[in-house]
């Protein structure tokens, strides 16, 4: 079965809000086997909001339609959803009686326009709201399920969960979903697809998303079967081929962050790493001890923006940075070597770059980074251009170089 949830109001159109709800509600749908196809945001405005109603229900069997159902003139749910299938509107007094004694015990009292709250699209029952004024309504049309739920987060949970989930886990055929997340470090969007493409594109189940961020993609595969073992079977058909494919690129295979791979393989190695970094600015050192448990194996760092603490506290011959610059392979390896010279550590990582907007030449353009790896055998050093803005030039810096590590200690595993 499929689903598609419509979020209204105007405020979600605006830079200061999100639609928070439809993340909410995908995760319980998809939990129970429904697939969400299509989301949309619409402002208070009727004949959007019907549209989208129609639009919805020619497609999906399942219509969730999140806010607008408050007591004022902007809030138009009730009215253009029973418009969309063309029903009546139906005024119920002992909806505006409870919640006339709502407020009563609130030592308050109800306005006038708090009885729009108290019209029921004809047919639906009712989904009292135990949080809020706003009560949500069900409705079934034509082999199709609607549910009205109230806007803030909180409510529309409570209601979702207690009172839509039974009804729905009823009503959808069972079935499972089950995810593989792969995660790659160091590959380009367009390679990485061009080369798992012609696996994946072969199924519409399980299905897959590609999430790119700096020096990073997640693959996800998500099937939908009737039982589990015939997911997981599906599943090891399709991340079999890609898993060779992409070979030791892959870092992850259950979510887990690249620090936390990193670390795991330092500590199982009984090995230690330094960091020092210029481009960089500590990105590297916040990433490996944002891991809790760090202390096992990262051991400091040194963050030498400036040439002279490149000198002073990582022993860098001035003598290189005036030959080569401190943007250089002979710099990211003195570095290295500098500060696994002054912390002992089995392992040292450096990062040199430009990382803009400003600062590059021809010869180093913006994104020119060095990445150095030692350890007792001697330095490594690797020359990438990445491309883009300043957070991001940084971000895959920092990437490239735990996945350094990351390589380098598999190999010795
Ligand atoms: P109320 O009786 O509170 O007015 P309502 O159903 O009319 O209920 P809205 O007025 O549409 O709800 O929204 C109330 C608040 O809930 C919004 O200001 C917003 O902060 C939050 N909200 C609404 N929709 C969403 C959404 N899709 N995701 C996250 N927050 C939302």
């Amino acid at each position: 079965m499929n689903a598609e949830i419509v979020a209204v109001g105007s405020e979600m159109l605006t830079p200061e809000r999100v639609d928070t709800n439809s993340l909410f509600l995908t995760n319980a749908l998809n939990n129970l086997g429904v697939e969400v196809v299509s989301k949309y945001v619409v402002g208070d405005h009727a004949e959007r909001l019907g549209a989208a109603v129609r639009l919805a229900l020619s497609r999906s069997e399942i219509l969730i339609v999140s806010g607008g159902l408050g007591p004022t003139e902007d809030d138009l749910t009730r009215e253009a959803v029973a418009q969309a299938l063309d029903r009546k509107l139906i005024y119920h007094p002992e909806i505006a009686e409870a919640l006339a004694q709502r407020f009563a015990r609130l030592n308050r009292k109800m306005a006038e326009v708090n009885k729009r709250q108290a019209f029921v699209i004809e047919g639906a029952t009712l989904l009292p709201n135990d949080r809020g004024t706003a009560p949500g309504q069900w409705l079934e049309d034509s082999g199709a399920v609607v549910m009205l739920l109230p806007g803030p987060p909180h409510e529309l949970k409570a209601m979702f969960e207690r009172q839509c989930l039974p009804r729905l886990a009823r009503i959808v055929p069972q079935q499972v979903i089950r995810t593989i997340e792969l995660r790659v470090a160091g590959m380009g969007e367009s390679d990485l697809d061009q080369l798992i493409a012609p696996v994946y594109k072969k199924y519409a189940n399980p299905a897959t998303t590609i999430l790119a961020g700096a020096g990073d993609i997640q693959i996800h595969l998500r099937a939908r079967c009737d039982t589990l073992a015939e997911a997981d079977a599906l599943l090891a058909e399709v991340a079999g081929p890609i898993e060779l494919l992409l070979g030791d690129r892959i870092y992850s295979r259950n979510g887990d962050s690249l620090e936390v791979v990193v670390g795991d393989l330092l500590r199982k190695n009984h090995a230690t790493v330094s960091v020092a970094e210029s481009c960089t600015g500590g990105l590297l050192g916040e990433r490996l001890t944002s891991i809790p448990g760090s202390s096992d194996y990262f051991v400091g760092g040194v963050i030498s923006y400036s040439n002279e603490l490149k000198i002073e506290l990582l022993g860098v011959p001035p003598e290189i940075l005036a030959e080569h610059g401190a943007v250089s392979k002979e710099t990211a390896e003195a570095m290295a070597m500098g500060v696994r010279r002054r912390t002992n550590s089995t392992y040292a990582l450096s990062v040199t770059g430009v990382a803009g907007p400003g600062g590059g030449s021809e010869a180093k353009p913006v994104g020119t980074t060095y990445i150095g790896l030692a350890n007792a055998a001697g330095v490594e050093v690797l020359r990438r251009q990445f491309i883009g803005d300043r957070a991001r030039i940084r971000s895959f810096a920092s990437q490239i170089a735990l996945d350094l590590l990351r390589r380098r200690l598999a190999h010795v595993a």
